[in-house]
């Protein structure tokens, strides 16, 4: 934690007691919240640039203020680097993030009302996947697909039948809160069947699919969605990439329908972010992501808790907190109070309110990130294990949190 400077103690301590107390809170906590990460120094140090000082409305060659030499450099540097991470034909850097970079793509590809199919949220599917509280929902005739009840997963013969029911101008796969492989192939039957086109969103497993440890989207559907915070580990932000069909319409879309300037700092650090991710060690991380989720949910299951699907295939473990009789919230709360930080989440067919689910979320990108193996991921499950039977006692939940805390320590964050 150090601060060259020290202008900003200087000039607003209350500000960096805040940003060296959340220093502390991510070096001495188990971050489990899957969609978290630790991006690089190299990737903090471009998003504190002064390219958050520049407006460069439009896009390289194109700008409408003058100024633009630097700006338009480093993004042409994001969107070739992107093209190549993900072999995509054309990418859009500009989203402020992983919602806006949606509503662009409706915008784009859609009028008003037209029918669209996505996963339903209490299944784990997005928001902007047309959830009605969303934009989403209601400015398009949303329908929704969810899993099958024996097998906890994607149905692909089931959402076939829905979608030649509701035949969807557009269909979006992609998930924030599924376990297992999502098959991109099986869409693209489904959305040829009906003639929709396919939206893969894969915010969540980004660094996965540039990593080579989820398949990708890309030879399969018209357009791909990302953030590129999650598993990417990238400064805050959006990704469209798409078939070059859709450029046009892509980038209008973004810039001038939806957005004004860009947020070039955090363009410059999601530069930085997909040559990161176009290496050898990132390759091997994402690799350990996944062997490490698949470690923390043997784990889980050795201490008696019963896992969505009996297990993952990717970053992500959710787990069924009802033979427990504890909610996700308290079950988040006392694993909160022991340092060990994870969101409460629905499972499916859950009975339960969304604000109280059934479940919490668990994903092993930040811990990966910190260098944890699956040996870690052993002890983490024994200190979840521990955490909730102690859920109603504050004094082994504290003496928890000092072991967590020690554990950590070994980890040093980025
Ligand atoms: C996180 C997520 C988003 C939205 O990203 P924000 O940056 O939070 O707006 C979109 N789609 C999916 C599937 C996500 O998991």
């Amino acid at each position: 934690m150090t601060h060259p400077e020290h202008s900003l103690h200087r000039v607003d301590p209350e500000v960096a007691a805040c940003v060296d107390a959340e220093d502390r809170r991510q070096a001495s906590t188990i971050r489990l919240i899957a969609s978290e990460n630790y991006a690089s120094a190299a990737v903090r140090e471009a998003t504190a640039s002064r390219f958050t000082n520049k407006y460069s409305e439009g896009y390289p060659g194109r700008r409408y203020y003058q100024g633009q030499e630097f700006t338009d450099t480093v993004e042409n540097l994001a969107r070739d680097r992107a093209c190549q991470l993900f072999g995509a034909d054309h990418a859009n850097v500009q989203p402020y993030s992983g919602s806006p970079a949606n509503l662009a793509v409706y915008y784009a590809l859609l009028e008003l009302g037209d029918t669209v199919l996505g996963m339903g949220l209490p299944s784990g599917g997005h928001l902007t996947h047309g959830w009605g509280v969303n934009f989403s929902g209601r400015f398009y005739d949303a329908h929704h697909y969810g899993l099958n009840r024996e097998t906890e997963r994607l149905d692909y013969s089931e959402i076939r039948a829905i979608a030649k029911e509701v035949q969807p101008k557009l269909i979006f796969c992609g998930a924030s809160a599924y376990p297992r492989t999502i098959d991109f192939e099986a869409f693209a039957e489904i959305a040829d069947e009906v003639g929709a086109l396919l939206v893969a969103d894969i915010a969540h497993i980004a660094g996965l699919v540039a990593g080579g440890a989820h398949p990708s989207p890309i030879p399969h559907a018209d357009v791909v969605t990302s953030t590129t915070h999650k598993t990417l580990r990238g400064p805050r932000g959006g990704l469209i990439l798409c078939r070059e069909e859709h450029a046009r319409a892509i980038d209008r879309a973004v810039f001038p329908a939806l957005q004004g300037g860009p947020h070039m700092n955090a363009v410059a650090a999601a530069a930085v972010a997909f040559n990161e991710a176009n290496t050898l060690e990132f390759k091997d991380y994402a690799a350990q992501v996944v062997k490490n989720a698949a470690a923390l949910a043997t784990g889980l299951a050795q201490t008696g808790l019963r896992l969505v699907t009996g297990g993952t295939d990717n970053h992500l473990v959710l787990v069924d907190l009802t033979p427990l009789q504890i909610g996700g919230r308290d079950a988040a709360t006392a694993l909160e109070a022991a340092n060990i930080v994870v969101n409460s989440n629905s499972i499916p067919f859950d009975t339960r309110k969304p604000f109280d689910p059934s479940g919490v979320r668990l994903g092993t990108g930040a811990v990966t990130t910190r260098g944890m193996k699956e040996d870690a991921m052993k002890q983490i499950a024994a200190f979840i294990g521990d955490a909730l039977n102690a859920a109603d006692d504050p004094t082994t939940l504290a003496r928890l949190a000092d072991d967590v805390a020690a554990f950590c320590d070994d980890y040093p964050i980025p």
